[in-house]
Parts: C-alpha cells; structure tokens; sequence
C-alpha cells in the first residue's frame, strides 16, 4: 500500500511539474532562467506545489484534482495554481496524452465515489 501511496505522489507531482511548464513556456517566453525548465515565479509554485503535495496527508484516497489539494495552498498560490490548471489542463491532451488520460480517469473515479 505504502507503494503504491509513493508512485501516486511522483505521478502528482511529475504531472505539476509538467503543467507548469507548459504554463510558463506559453505565458512568459523568454523569462525562463538559464538551466531551468520555468521562469523564477513558476519555479517558485512549483517548489510549492511539490512541498504541498509531499506533506499532504490524504495521498491515499484523494486523486489528483480532487479539492483538498487546492485547500491546502495559500490564498496567493491557490490562485496561480488555478491559473495553470486552467489553462495546461486541456492542452496536456495534445502534450501529454497519457498524463491527461490517467488525469481523466482520476476524475472519474472521483466522480463515482460521490
Ligand atoms: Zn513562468
């Protein structure tokens, strides 16, 4: 179980990081830092993003979207992070289609649960 708990918080944040960039390379070009994948605010949510999801302590039964996730960031982060979900989301399908695929799944597996 403990596993399985791991992979699905490497998946989480390998999934930030990816949207995140996706985020930035459309919405600041040219501001990205030498040797690094995003601009130094992006880079800062990022660092974020995976500090949160690292500590969060309902990895097991929340998936990936689910709304505890974005009850745990503070009001300025939850409002970028809002940001980049709205607009990586969609286009992860054309990027990453098996990323947005398992996304996709999560959601409806949420959805059935309720
Ligand atoms: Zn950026």
């Amino acid at each position: 179980m403990k596993d399985y708990v791991e992979d699905k918080r490497l998946r989480e944040q390998c999934v930030l990081e990816e949207m995140i960039r996706l985020y930035c390379r459309k919405q600041h070009p040219g501001e990205t830092m030498p040797g690094r994948a995003c601009c130094p605010d992006c880079q800062d949510l990022l660092e974020y993003a995976k500090s949160r999801s690292q500590k969060c302590p309902f990895m097991e039964e929340k998936t990936f979207c689910s709304n505890c996730k974005v009850h745990c960031y503070k009001p300025e982060m939850r409002q970028r992070i809002r940001q980049v979900m709205a607009f990586s989301g969609p286009r992860m399908l054309l990027y990453h289609p098996g990323m947005a695929i398992w996304h996709l799944v999560c959601r409806l597996q949420n959805k059935r649960k309720r």
